[in-house]
């Protein structure tokens, strides 16, 4: 496979297939994104809920169809079918089983999963109950089949942000945070909806020293972004892509006259001082308008720049992706090597919400180990 002679040592490039062995971290990722078809389908028909495809290879393509329309209606209409399937304790724990161990397949070793407790009620669930059936999910579809782990899944409670229970999810999150929740998050349209709305929710969280992300400039530019930081104290930021409007980059032109230097204004340039994690979707981005195309994404200007980037999959089904998927895109894209690839993954670690110690352990104890391996089979 590989010349490991030294003579004609051509570095080759990571291919889909290595880079789902390589010991993976996901920070940002939807449980209501991410249902197979097929699951969707068994629910639905036990809750009577009527769906576009009863087949599931037609379900993936509607949703990743509906996705890419540049519609926002058909793009909600999504959720609509996935949350609609969602009621019950039964069908959470399931979801949230399947979620986990499709993570686990895909060499993820450590993923946040977020998802909104107060979507989940219609059945007559609570909110402690929803949480607890999602606890339970993660627990049994984390367990391999020796009962050792083969993943460790972080929950993480979101506050719809047009609506006003930002506190009590807080809390509820807060309430957890023993058992399984590792920090609290905002979600939803951005435009109209600022997440100093929810100061009250982000100021309990930091006097509880609780750890919290905020999707922000994604659809919506620096303001958002500065609110997000400045206002409310976040510890990441939920895609954070509009950062790029902070940058500007001289042309280098084709007489040569410009040098393609980076110049960061200010609110760039707290973010990458004060290492703030980016929590970056390229596929999702690309569907939202968020950014022109992989190849043009702000990922490849912000890595360069060593912003601390992560990659994520932000909703799997909607997308049609995995981690590794975003990983072989940004291969093709931007020629990334194992190197990089390490890079963006410890970078996800080190942003986690776990405790810093057991960051650690992962670090060193796997996913350095993991590319070592990969590195020097390639
Ligand atoms: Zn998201």
């Amino acid at each position: 496979m590989s010349d490991r002679s030294g003579v004609g040592n051509v570095s080759r490039l990571p291919s889909l297939q290595e880079i789902r062995k390589a010991p993976k971290v996901l920070l940002h990722d939807h449980l209501d994104g991410g249902l197979r078809t097929a699951t969707i389908i068994d629910l639905a028909r036990e809750r009577g809920h009527v769906l576009p495809s009863g087949d599931p290879d037609n379900l993936a393509d509607w949703f990743r169809d509906a996705s890419d329309s540049g519609s926002l209606d058909r793009y909600l209409e999504t959720f609509a079918h996935t949350v609609g399937v969602m009621q019950s304790r039964e069908a959470l724990i399931r979801v949230a089983a399947e979620c986990a161990q499709d993570l686990a397949d895909d060499g993820v070793v450590y993923a946040e999963v977020r998802f909104a407790p107060e979507q989940h009620s219609e059945g007559g669930l609570t909110l402690d109950e929803v949480v607890e059936a999602v606890l339970e999910g993660f627990r049994q579809g984390s367990a391999g089949p020796d009962g050792r782990p083969r993943i460790r899944v972080g929950t993480l409670l979101t506050a719809m942000r047009h609506q006003a229970r930002s506190r009590e999810i807080a809390e509820l999150a807060v309430r957890y945070r023993d058992v399984g929740v590792v920090g609290f998050d905002i979600a939803g349209a951005e435009a109209g909806y600022p997440p100093t709305r929810h100061l009250d929710a982000f100021e309990y969280l930091q006097r509880e020293n609780a750890h919290f992300t905020i999707h922000a400039g994604e659809a919506f530019g620096l303001p958002s972004i500065w609110q997000a930081i400045q206002w409310c104290g976040a510890d990441r930021l939920g895609h954070g892509v509009r950062i790029i409007d902070d940058i500007t980059v001289s042309d280098i032109g084709p007489d040569g006259a410009g040098d393609g230097e980076a110049k960061l204004g200010r609110l760039a340039a707290y973010v990458r001082d004060k290492r703030i994690p980016l929590e970056m979707c390229p596929t999702s981005n690309v569907q939202t308008g968020a950014a022109p195309s992989i190849a043009e994404h702000p990922i490849g200007l912000l890595r360069r720049l060593y912003f601390r980037v992560t990659v994520n999959t932000d909703n799997r089904l909607m997308s049609g992706t995995s981690l590794s998927l975003e990983f072989a895109k940004l291969v093709e894209a931007f020629g990334y090597d194992w190197d990089d690839l390490q890079w963006f993954t410890v970078n996800a670690m080190k942003s986690a919400f776990i405790p810093f110690d057991e960051r650690l352990a992962l670090i060193n104890g796997v996913i350095k180990p993991g590319f070592a391996h990969l590195k020097w089979q390639a």
